[in-house]
């Protein structure tokens, strides 16, 4: 069973997930504005990748006999000043991302739900990676700089990111 706290949490980080993918869809959108077609598709992927998660949450809630609550989405930005920045945001956003797994983490534990304290766990070494990911891409922007080949170089690395399969 699952608990009412649990449950409205859970709703809450369904919401969180929801919002990262249409993050990640209006940085996508500005990259297709700025001609960066492998960074566009990168961040398609990983706005994809969150609804995945997000769809891991509604799953939990529904498959334990909770309620789904859904909630308005915030309209996110697609108009960055320039890479750096979409990237900074990205990481900025996947640390709060940890964050909040780690304090429904938290509650799992106080609560006794060790159900969820198993799908938090995946989901706290999953946020390990996406960090890595957006730290990764923000240092390498960094260092090419105002270096058109490097651009172009990681655009077309990051053009051939496959989808991945949901989990
Ligand atoms: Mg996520």
């Amino acid at each position: 069973m699952l608990g009412k706290k649990m449950e409205k949490a859970l709703n809450e980080q369904l919401n969180n997930e929801l919002t990262a993918a249409y993050v990640y869809l209006g940085m996508s959108a500005y990259c297709e504005d700025q001609n960066l077609p492998g960074f566009a598709h990168w961040l398609l992927m990983q706005s994809k990748e969150e609804v995945g998660h997000g769809m891991r949450f509604y799953k939990s809630i529904l498959d334990r006999g909770g309620t789904i609550t859904l909630k308005s989405i915030e309209a996110p930005s697609s108009r960055y000043a320039n890479l750096v920045e979409v990237f900074e945001k990205a990481l900025e956003h996947e640390q709060a991302v940890t964050r909040a797994i780690y304090s429904l983490y938290r509650l799992a534990e106080s609560e006794e739900d060790y159900a969820s304290h198993t799908l938090l766990e995946n989901f706290a070494e999953e946020q390990v990676e996406e960090e890595k990911n957006a730290l990764t891409i923000l240092e390498t922007l960094r260092r090419v700089g105002k270096d058109g080949t490097g651009l172009l170089i990681l655009d077309r690395e990051l053009g051939g990111r496959l989808a991945e399969e949901p989990k």
